[in-house]
């Protein structure tokens, strides 16, 4: 058999359905998490939409909780049917209280953005068993020579965010996603 033979194009495949199905789903990408796959129909995978619904369910909930109970505090909100009639999206989720709302929206939140850091780290060539070695959420202070130091910029990774994303940073400054020489992304305090 020559060496042509042993390739699988011998069969034509690759160059009906190999490439070009490469392509379309290289193309689908959620544009919240940026994970690739997503069904042709969609913009947003089903994680980062359940997601969207809870957050925007929590604002209207804070505010109602406010009107109705004042001070009273809402971490410890245990919902009862008045909240579920209002919010029938809880009921079918089993979401059962405010502290179990938050903990879902931070869960969510960690995984879109340690989804958006493996899809940054994909981009730059990183090997994926490799991709772990940078945190998504950077300690507030650290040690430097013996000193405390605090972080100036954001907690969170540039590498998270498109170049050009501003965000408010550890010591309240605004700071802003741009490009180093290597190709890689850092926070840059806005002047
Ligand atoms: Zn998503």
């Amino acid at each position: 058999m020559d060496d042509y033979h042993k390739e699988p194009s011998h069969h034509g495949l690759s160059d009906l359905l190999g490439e070009k199905m490469e392509e379309e789903t290289a193309r689908r990408i959620c544009k919240t998490c940026h994970r690739s796959g997503l069904p042709s129909e969609a913009d947003e995978c089903s994680s980062c939409d359940n997601m969207r619904a809870l957050y925007d369910i929590r604002k209207e909930l804070a505010e109602w909780h406010a009107e109705k109970y004042g001070d009273e505090r809402l971490d410890r909100f245990e919902f009862d049917e008045e909240v579920f009639d209002r919010w029938p999206y809880l009921k079918e989720n089993h979401v059962d209280g405010m502290w179990y709302l938050d903990h879902s929206i931070k869960r969510g939140l960690d995984r879109i953005l340690s989804s958006r850091m493996n899809h940054y780290q994909e981009g730059k060539g990183v090997p994926y068993w490799k991709r772990s070695t940078t945190k998504v959420w950077k300690n507030a202070t650290s040690r430097r020579r013996g000193e405390v130091v605090s972080r100036k910029s954001p907690l969170v990774s540039a590498c998270c965010f498109d170049v050009g994303t501003r965000m408010k940073g550890n010591d309240g400054w605004t700071y802003l996603v741009k490009l180093r020489k290597d190709g890689t992304n850092f926070w840059s305090k806005k002047k």
